[in-house]
């Protein structure tokens, strides 16, 4: 029997499983797919991810960040970084670097979607795999958490973690699901082949989305978009994983505007002349990739040996570009309370690393939804000099 069997080998499962094998413990990882894994992403590491990658002995390639620019039409406010640059690395690069760090560790990685578990007194059993513990890290779809969740809602769960007081929100008095009016948001993600022509991470504001720059190589942006829907239109379909990959890329300036991914994407980078206007005729140097719903209530992380980590344990948006920071900080909580023997008390930890990201997100969202304040958010970010900044360390700290 191992200690952890990791469900997941996107970069919050591998840094698990990193974090656990520094920690002493026996570690599998799980992943049915196999090379450098994309996906729709910003691609933004802050400053405190950087370091905390650098502690799993994981340090990939990328373009430095200085910190975080927000534009609309007429303003502009730049938020540096206090603690250390940030990094815009390509997914495909993260992934290369952890996968290799987890190798020369020695951590297996079997490609195998695990789909069904069963629990036992002192074990948990998956994929032919007997594990003390088995860690979700199955992303924003997460199988294994919504297995955990139908089982919880028909009375059957067998698990002794630590029961669910609600509280989905890091500091929240409740989850809040099933009443946030906003509709759903989603986000596509596209690379083009231009030299980056700022060190900062570009969010342009418009009425209906956000679009956000990340340079991520001498000679590549990447931008992503993120928008709300409304449910009954048509949203970018998802595998399990959250993403997907699209048909061929269309020029962009949209003379290929078609239906689908490509041409959705195209019609909503079409609110952003100034960013279009910066790539010009940059050509594509990816695929558009889609993911979303974005965000995801999940009431509780433990459940007894079964427990959930990045994505995979409650999200919320992209907005601030924090995700992988957060789950590399609940990895290394993660790896620290199985290592201790008191998997309970992870809910606890989980809840201190998630919270600062997560009210910054929230907050900005609301703002955002309000039909008076979306629109003052880059206004008042650029006549608050020191509010800006400040709560964009602040949310960076995980
Ligand atoms: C548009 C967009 C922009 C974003 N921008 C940023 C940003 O700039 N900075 C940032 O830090 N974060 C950003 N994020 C968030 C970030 O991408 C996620 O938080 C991060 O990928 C979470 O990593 P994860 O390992 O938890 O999940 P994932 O990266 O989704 O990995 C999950 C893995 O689990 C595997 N898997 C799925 N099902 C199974 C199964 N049944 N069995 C075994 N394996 C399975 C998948 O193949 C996948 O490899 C963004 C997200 C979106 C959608």
């Amino acid at each position: 029997m191992i200690d952890v069997l990791v469900v997941g080998g996107g970069p919050v499962g591998i840094a698990t499983a990193i974090r656990c094998a520094q920690q002493g413990l026996s570690v599998t990882v799980a992943e049915p797919r196999t090379g450098p894994v994309d996906k729709a992403c910003g691609e933004g590491v802050l400053p405190a991810a950087v370091r905390r990658l650098a502690a799993l002995g994981v340090v990939p390639d990328g373009h430095p960040l200085r910190g975080i620019r927000y534009l609309d039409a007429r303003h502009q406010a730049d938020a540096p970084f206090r603690h250390g640059n940030g990094l815009g690395v390509r997914r495909t690069v993260l992934h290369a670097a952890l996968a290799e760090r987890a190798a020369a560790l020695g951590i297996p990685v079997i490609p195998v979607r695990v789909t069904a578990f069963d629990r036992f007194d002192g074990h948990v059993a998956a994929a032919g795999i007997e594990a003390r513990y088995l860690v979700a890290a199955d992303g924003l779809h997460s199988t294994i958490r919504r297995a955990l969740e139908r089982e919880t809602a028909g009375g059957t769960e067998a698990g002794n973690g630590a029961a669910g007081n609600g509280a989905g929100r890091p500091g929240g008095p409740g989850n809040g699901a099933g009443r946030h009016p906003a509709p759903p948001r989603y986000g596509l993600r596209k690379h083009y082949r231009i030299p980056p022509w700022s060190d900062l991470v570009e969010v342009y504001w418009s009425a209906a989305a956000e679009a956000y720059v990340t340079p991520v190589s001498p000679d590549t942006v990447g931008v992503a978009l993120l928008f709300a829907k409304p449910p009954r239109t048509a949203a970018p379909a998802v595998g399990a994983n959250g993403s997907r990959t699209a048909s061929p890329a269309v020029s962009v300036n949209g003379s290929r505007a078609a239906a689908g991914p490509d041409g959705d994407y195209e019609s909503r980078l079409a609110a952003f002349p100034a960013l279009l206007d910066r790539l010009g005729a940059a050509p594509p140097a990816s695929e558009v990739r889609g993911a979303g719903p974005l965000r995801h209530d999940v009431a509780r992380r433990v459940y007894g040996r079964v427990l959930l980590v990045g994505d995979a344990s409650g999200y919320l948006d992209a907005l601030t570009g924090e995700g992988i920071g957060v789950g590399l900080a609940q990895a290394d909580a993660l790896a620290r309370c199985l290592a201790a023997g008191r998997p309970e008390e992870y809910e606890r930890a989980w809840r201190r690393v998630s919270g600062p990201a997560w009210r910054f997100t929230a907050g900005l969202l609301w703002s955002r939804n309000q039909p008076l304040l979306g629109p003052r958010i880059v206004p008042a970010a650029q006549r608050l000099p020191w509010i800006f900044p400040a709560l964009v360390n602040y949310a960076a700290r995980a």
